[in-house]
C-alpha cells in the first residue's frame, strides 16, 4: 500500500480510532462535565485532536499553539520556538494539552511551564503517542495512546519534513529517506 519510504505500519488507523474513543471516554469520565479548553499543538497533533474533541461532552474550548523544537531532520535542535501563542487566556481554566508525541519531553515541559504561568485552574497532557525511552527530562502524560519503541515515525499527522502527514496509520520511516 505505502511505496519505499514507508518500513512498515506501526499503528494502524483501526487501533488509533479504538484507542481515541477510549481515552475520550476516559477524559469524560475524569472530568464529569467540568469545562475543559483543549489545547491543540499544531501541527503535527491536528488529525488526532479531532478524534478526541469530538467525542467530548459538556463545555469544551478550543484553542491551538505551534512550537517547534526541530528543523527538517530528526533530531530534536532541544532548543523549543513558539511559533504560535494561545489566542484566549487560560487563566482558572482546566487546560487539556494535546500533543502528537513525546519523545525527548523538551517540547512539552517548556510548554507546560509556560502555560502554569498564566495560572491555569489545571494542566493535564494528552499523546497519541509515547517514546519514553528517549525521555531527556521527566515528563509524564495523563492520557496516552501508544507508547512506540525509538523509532521515527510519521503519519496521522506527523511528518518528516512536512511530508506523510496524510497517511492513515502511522509508520516507522524508512532510514534510507533521512540517511542519505
Ligand atoms: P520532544 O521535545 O518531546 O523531543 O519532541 C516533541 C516533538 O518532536 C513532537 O511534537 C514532534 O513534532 C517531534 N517528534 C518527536 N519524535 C518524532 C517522530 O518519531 N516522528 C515525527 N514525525 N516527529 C517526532
Amino acid at each position: 500500500m505505502y511505496n519505499s519510504d514507508i518500513e512498515k505500519i506501526l499503528v494502524s488507523n483501526a487501533e488509533i480510532a479504538k484507542r481515541a474513543e477510549e481515552i475520550a471516554a476516559q477524559i469524560n469520565a475524569d472530568y464529569k462535565g467540568k469545562p475543559i479548553l483543549v489545547v491543540g499543538i499544531l501541527r503535527g497533533a491536528s488529525i488526532f485532536l479531532a478524534d478526541i474533541f469530538k467525542r467530548l461532552e459538556g463545555d469544551v474550548e478550543l484553542d491551538f499553539m505551534s512550537l517547534s523544537s526541530y528543523g527538517s531532520g530528526t533530531n530534536s535542535s532541544g532548543e523549543v520556538k513558539m511559533i504560535k501563542d494561545l489566542s484566549e487566556p487560560v487563566d482558572g481554566k482546566n487546560v487539556l494539552i494535546i500533543e502528537d508525541i513525546i519523545d525527548t519531553g523538551i517540547t512539552l515541559s517548556y510548554l507546560i511551564k509556560v502555560l502554569e504561568a498564566r495560572n491555569p485552574e489545571s494542566i493535564k497532557l494528552c499523546a497519541l503517542l509515547d517514546k519514553p525511552s528517549r525521555r531527556k527530562v521527566e515528563l509524564k502524560g495523563d492520557y496516552i495512546g501508544f507508547e512506540i519503541p525509538d523509532e521515527y515515525v510519521v503519519g496521522y499527522g506527523l511528518d518528516y519534513a512536512e511530508k506523510y502527514r496524510n497517511l492513515p496509520d502511522v509508520c516507522v520511516l524508512s532510514k534510507t529517506v533521512y540517511e542519505k
